[in-house]
């Protein structure tokens, strides 16, 4: 009997069951896959049926009919990477961090000329190391692209190592603002390199990069995928299935892999992802409009206290909502322009749950998130517990009235009341 066509399963059930076993295959498989810890595997006797068939890990790194040492493939990673890759449409490979991801993207691509502008400070020392020793200029992201053609990776494969290299970050830490992507992907192609976008903040379901022409996405998978501040983790995805296989080789040689117990967490976590940045986006776009309303110029809502409204403690909130208007940048450096016509709905569904917040004088900046109860002060993001965060702790040179805030799953409710309560107190008692 053949069973009945059903649609393309959607992403809150990839999430689910894109790993599962196909049970006319394995009539009777656990629903939750076991934890396995082997680093290494026995051989088949080389006359039998299944080392004559069965097929090389070299052949189908994402699905070979046997193990051999678990810096190549393992059980656990393999089907993290399954559901990952359905859920970003497209093949992606598990990291031991969000950096290590970002520094085998530079040794995938080996561009000639890197083109980035702000930004996670990781990714700049990343970016910095590469560089040493190496005839590599790194330019701005507006900066006009060289036209380099590179030189090809392998015999079969197409992919041109040398090329110049767009690295967009979207949305932007720590200001949870969009870039085009679209626009700076053609500018990439016109020039023969490619572009790599570090979408960490904007996870699936909230925006498709491939859709917009990028080569290559990046994600700290210590964020979202994790969601629950307890593992490490790193994510490439291609679209092209031989560069998939390249960068695959690359990761078997560095052995830049997650532990098997990490990837057994992350694999969990993935079941409940969609759900999560799903509610988490919708909870940061009602406290970005609750924030806004208290900048200046603003209507604040009658049951704020008047001393905490009209841009007394939150003088300015950046959110891919809140665009086009003045990036960070513009704000603190009138010298910058950045391009205005980009309407980040065309790229984003609602906001990524992370955002930032200029707060009117830096002894409030430092105090806000002691004052508060459910926000934790502390950096990273992505958790289902809110994180606030003044970022120059963390990020050297950033303008130390600048605040990140990293929306949990907590109640819209509470977390408002209790931002109300902690900027309340901070005028009584930190007035300057
Ligand atoms: C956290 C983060 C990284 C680095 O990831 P790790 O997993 O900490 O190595 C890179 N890019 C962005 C945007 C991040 O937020």
């Amino acid at each position: 009997m053949t069973p009945p066509e059903l649609p393309p399963p959607r992403l809150e059930t990839l999430a689910i069951h894109a790993d599962q076993p196909d049970h006319h295959e394995q009539p009777a498989y656990p629903a939750a896959p076991s934890i396995s810890m082997s680093t290494t595997f026995r051989h088949p006797h080389p006359e039998s049926d299944f080392a004559k068939t069965g097929i090389s890990m070299e052949d189908r790194p994402e699905n070979p009919s046997m193990h051999v040492y678990s810096r190549y493939t393992q059980e656990t990673r393999l089907r993290a990477e399954e559901v990952i890759s359905k859920m970003m449409d497209g093949h992606a490979l598990l990291y031991s961090s969000g950096l290590s991801a970002a520094a085998s993207a530079l040794d995938f691509y080996m561009p000639s000329t890197i083109a980035i502008r702000r930004g996670y400070f990781g990714v700049h020392a990343v970016i910095k190391k590469y560089c040493l020793g190496r005839n590599v200029k790194v330019i701005d992201l507006d900066d006009e692209y060289p036209v380099v053609e590179g030189i090809p990776a392998g015999d079969h494969l197409d992919l041109r190592q040398g090329a110049t290299l767009v690295w967009v970050e979207s949305p932007l830490n720590p200001t949870g603002e969009a870039r085009d992507l679209e626009h700076y992907a053609k500018r990439a192609h016109d020039a023969k390199g490619y572009m790599v976008v570090d979408a960490t903040l904007a996870p699936p379901p909230l925006q498709n990069p491939f859709k917009h022409g990028v080569d290559m996405i990046m994600h700290s998978a210590t964020k979202y995928f994790g969601g629950h501040s307890d593992l490490l983790m790193g994510v490439l995805a291609v679209q092209d299935y031989n560069q998939f296989k390249l960068l695959w080789e690359d990761r078997s040689q560095n052995g830049r892999v997650p532990g098997n117990l990490e990837t057994y967490l992350l694999l969990r976590s993935l079941r409940t992802m969609p759900l999560r940045v799903r509610r988490q986006s919708e909870t940061a776009s009602k406290l970005v409009k609750f924030l806004y309303s208290l900048t200046e110029g603003q209507i604040a809502d009658t049951h704020v206290p008047d001393k905490i409204a009209h841009g007394c403690v939150v003088k300015q909130v950046w959110h891919s909502t809140l665009q086009p208007r003045a990036t960070l940048e513009e704000e603190l450096d009138d010298t910058v322009k950045e391009n205005h016509d980009f309407d980040p709905s065309s790229q984003i569904t609602g906001g990524p749950p992370t955002f930032g917040i200029l707060i009117s004088n830096e002894t409030y900046a430092t105090f806000l998130s002691h004052y508060l109860s459910y926000f934790i002060p502390a950096t990273s993001l992505g958790g289902v517990e809110s994180l606030i965060e003044q970022r120059i702790v963390s990020s050297p040179g950033m303008d130390p009235r600048v605040m990140r805030i990293s929306v949990g799953l907590e109640d819209v409710e509470d977390l408002k009341a209790d931002l109300i309560a902690a900027m309340t107190r901070l005028v009584d008692e930190r007035s300057p």
